[in-house]
């Protein structure tokens, strides 16, 4: 009656003999074929990076087995549904492989490749890593629909993402900031407030932990004692910081410190922090250039903590995000000492050219030599890194263009509270994400990514170009080299200036990843979109990688917005958040109605 079994069953020769028979039979298309025109459920993927080829890791395996799951069941059930996937397809995901592939590590070496030929790379990396995704997920037992799916580096996805800038900026809250911002030296780049809230950018790290004798002017023998972890700072030091309620008291060696910080020690005086303002001190490199000509003086400031260092807190408002906005407060002068690799400037003389993290032991032997040095340990501490290619961040002060939120926040907060988010309290972590959020970095300095489309002209005019339709109108030149939305194509095409008519360029910089991913639902859907366009969706780097539509407006309002999307916790901040935050701007709804998320999962090797 029954088929002898073996003992011990073959799971992945019955697992390759299951998809053979839905490959042979088409069971997935007859499945879609028996639920068209039946109800819909909309469901939308997070794209999955498509920078490498050694294959997906245990946590992709899991979430696509999530996506597949929800989708089976709500395929028996009888919905009609899209099973569009998602490959995220330029930015620093994809430039640093490339970058390690062909050996170059600077940006200087980029430029000497050719950003042309680079580009070319980049867009090789993710057919190739686009083709073992796929494959794995077919043998994985997904069904999507491959062949149809979408890439963000298509010049429709960049042509969305231009049209929501526009849209920002006709609003007025695109614009362009002066700001000390986490800066990554290898990739030559600020990074952004969501960016160091993936997983492993906080790492222990060791550092020097120093204390600085700054001595007072016409104080014999009198100074103060700062307490530092980023040594390389102290070349850039204007000013230092006492909390004006605190008590301060001054040692037999004539050192003042916060009496709390050294309950232990005796003092020979005593007085509040802000008897101490106003005194004028001998900066740590007043010997070098930059800060020669500077007056340092001691500021107050409410938020100096007690329950480190000496309560006396050095401030180098070229170096600092919070020191940096003292700096507009007191109007202290900002010395920037790092180009952007993170070296000395030729004006830091000894300095020339170290590397910050190299610089340490230089400038903790030159304070010893000089008699500055108090104290020298070594502190071990959370410090944040390129989430990217993980080298230790710094700070540096960099014009930047921003999205403003705070016109934002209460509308991305209601539209946060009718999600349905599962666990439920993922959605109060997002809640809380959206109240603190500042206004968002969306711009990078580098290569292959979305290029912003900001022109700004001499006569204060800030053009923004919204589509590929309005540049081919507005071009001077260029237009028979487009060969698709990157650099260094769309850099060669400059336009006329809509207000005073003189010819002007593209900024230099490139988006932020997450622009490209959170645009999906309009870019994808045809959002707007006047006529379906069939391939419409391939174009520009993704033309002969997909066979993707460009759907119209009707169906737009069909699959809008999703009934349920699911990734990984960290998406929150991520994917989720530039969802909402994109959906927000564009037609004032959440993208998603559910959302189910789920921790992270690793391998045996921790991965
Ligand atoms: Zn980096
Ligand atoms: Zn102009």
């Amino acid at each position: 009656m029954f088929e002898p079994l073996p003992q011990y069953p073959d799971h992945p020769a019955l697992e390759e003999e299951i998809l053979a028979w839905w490959e042979d039979a088409r069971i997935f298309d007859r499945l879609r074929e028996r639920n068209r025109g039946g109800p819909h459920w909309s469901f939308f993927d997070g794209p999955k990076t498509a920078n490498t080829t050694d294959g997906l890791g245990v946590h992709h395996l899991w979430g696509r087995t999530y996506k597949d799951v929800f989708q089976r069941y709500k395929a028996l059930q009888g919905f009609d549904q899209r099973y569009q996937n998602g490959f995220d397809c330029q930015g620093l995901w994809v430039e640093v492989k490339v970058e390690r592939d062909l050996g170059l590590n600077s940006k200087r070496e980029i430029e000497e490749y050719g950003m042309d030929a680079f580009a070319r790379r980049c867009r090789e990396l993710v057919a190739e890593s686009a083709r073992v995704i796929t494959q794995q997920s077919i043998r994985l037992g997904q069904w999507m629909d491959w062949g149809n799916d979408y890439y963000t580096f298509s010049d429709t996805n960049i042509e969305y993402i231009w049209r929501f800038l526009k849209t920002l900026h006709d609003r007025g809250q695109l614009y362009q900031g002066h700001r000390s911002t986490e800066w990554c030296p290898r990739c030559g780049t600020s990074i952004s407030q969501h960016e160091l809230s993936q997983s492993d950018v906080y790492r222990d790290r060791s550092d020097p932990s120093l204390f600085v004798r700054f001595p007072l002017k016409g104080r014999d023998r009198e100074s103060l004692v700062v307490w530092t972890t980023t040594p390389w700072t102290l070349p850039a030091n204007v000013a230092a910081a006492v909390n004006p309620e605190a008590e301060y008291g001054k040692r037999d060696t004539g050192e003042w410190v916060a009496v709390e910080r050294f309950p232990e020690d005796t003092f020979v005086e005593r007085v509040r922090g802000s008897e101490l303002v106003g005194l004028e001190y001998e900066g740590p490199y007043d010997h070098l250039q930059p800060a020669h000509e500077i007056v340092h003086r001691v500021i107050p400031w409410d938020e100096v903590s007690l329950d480190e260092g000496t309560g006396i807190v050095h401030i180098a408002p070229g170096a600092g995000t919070e020191d940096f906005e003292l700096s507009k407060v007191h109007d202290l002068p900002v010395l920037v000492p790092v180009d952007e690799s993170g070296r000395f400037l030729p004006e830091y003389g000894w300095l020339h050219g170290t590397p910050t993290g190299d610089a340490a032991d230089q400038i903790v032997g030159d304070l010893r030599e000089r008699g500055l040095l108090e104290n020298a340990e070594t502190y071990v501490h959370r410090y944040p890194h390129c989430w990217r290619c993980e080298t230790p961040l710094i700070f540096r002060v960099v014009d930047d263009w921003f999205i403003a939120v705070e016109e934002l926040r209460p509308k991305l907060l209601e539209a946060n509270a009718g999600v349905q988010w599962t666990p439920a309290f993922y959605g109060k972590r997002m809640d809380d994400w959206l109240r603190n959020l500042g206004d968002w970095n969306i711009s990078r300095k580098r290569y292959f990514g979305l290029p912003l489309p900001i022109y700004p002209c001499a006569c204060g005019h800030v053009n923004v170009i919204g589509s590929k339709a309005e540049l081919e109108e507005r071009a001077t030149s260029g237009l028979d080299q487009l060969e698709e939305l990157h650099r260094p194509w769309v850099d060669n095409v400059p336009i006329r200036c809509e207000s005073c008519g003189e010819e002007v360029r593209r900024v230099p910089e490139v988006g932020d990843v997450w622009l490209d991913a959170g645009i999906v639902p309009f870019a994808t859907l045809g959002w707007q979109n006047p006529e379906w366009i069939a391939e419409g969706y391939a174009t520009g780097a993704a033309k002969g990688l997909t066979r993707a539509d460009l759907p119209d407006h009707a169906y737009w309002e069909k699959w809008f917005p999703a009934h349920w999307v699911t990734e990984m916790r960290e998406q929150i901040r991520l994917w989720f958040y530039s969802l909402l935050f994109m959906s927000v701007v564009l037609d004032g709804r959440a993208p998603y109605q559910q959302v189910l998320g789920h921790e992270d999962v690793r391998d045996e090797h921790g991965h």
